[in-house]
Parts: C-alpha cells; structure tokens; sequence
C-alpha cells in the first residue's frame, strides 16, 4: 500500500509536465494535439490497444463538469446577462486543449499505475526494405 502511495506521488510529478508515464521524459504532446503514437525517449507505445483513449474522453467530460457546472449553475441562479454567457462559452473553448492533454495524460498514468508496462512490445519504425 505505501509502495502504491509512492509511486502514485511520481506520477504526479510527471502528469503535471506532460511527461512519459513510462519513463517521465519524453513528451506526451509534440503540438497542441499532436500526440505521437510512442514516446520519443522510450519508445514505449502509448496506445496499449485500438480504442484505447476512449476513455480519456470520460475523463474529459468528468473535469468539465467539475470545472463548469459549478459555473453554470451559478450563472443561471444570478439570471446572467447575455455577456455573462458568451464569457462562459469562451472560458469553455479556451479550455478546450488544456482538458484534452491532461484527460488523456492523467488517464494514461492511471493506466500504467494500475497496469505497468513491464514487458510490452516498444515502437519499431517500418524498415525501409
Ligand atoms: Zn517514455
């Protein structure tokens, strides 16, 4: 259990930069998007199976609530002007990038925290033959 304490606390040290839950060097992201298939430093894959980030997205949604429907509420409990809306639906798409590389980045560590990659098959580059 304080083992699992540990290595949860070095996850997060490297979640918050965007690092390799792998390895905590390489980048997740090499552009606002852009994530590459396996990390630059280890080249270990990033996505274990086909759909694999899908649940990424329910991570998503769960800050999204978390961050806006506090903010939703309280917008229509002061009856806000219209200025007070287009303010939340711009903070909304600002945030946009931001909860995508942190839903798929948190659930990435999740998943090597609960399921490392001690063995797992690391990204070959197509030979050119
Ligand atoms: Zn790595």
């Amino acid at each position: 259990m304080q083992e699992k304490k540990r290595q949860l606390r070095t996850h997060l040290k490297g979640l918050l930069p965007l690092k390799c839950p792998h390895c905590r060097k390489g980048d997740l992201f090499t552009g606002m998007f852009k994530m590459p298939a396996y990390c630059t430093y280890c080249r270990v894959l990033h996505e274990r199976e086909h759909g694999y980030f899908t649940a990424s997205i329910y991570i998503g949604y769960g800050i999204y609530m978390a961050i806006f429907f506090p903010i939703f509420v309280v917008l229509m409990l002061i009856d806000s002007s219209i200025y007070g809306w287009i303010a939340f639906f711009v903070a909304m798409t600002f945030f946009i990038p931001f909860i995508f590389r942190y839903s798929r980045g948190i659930w990435l560590y999740m998943d090597e925290w609960l399921n490392p990659r001690a063995n797992e098959p690391k990204y070959k580059a197509p030979s050119n033959q």
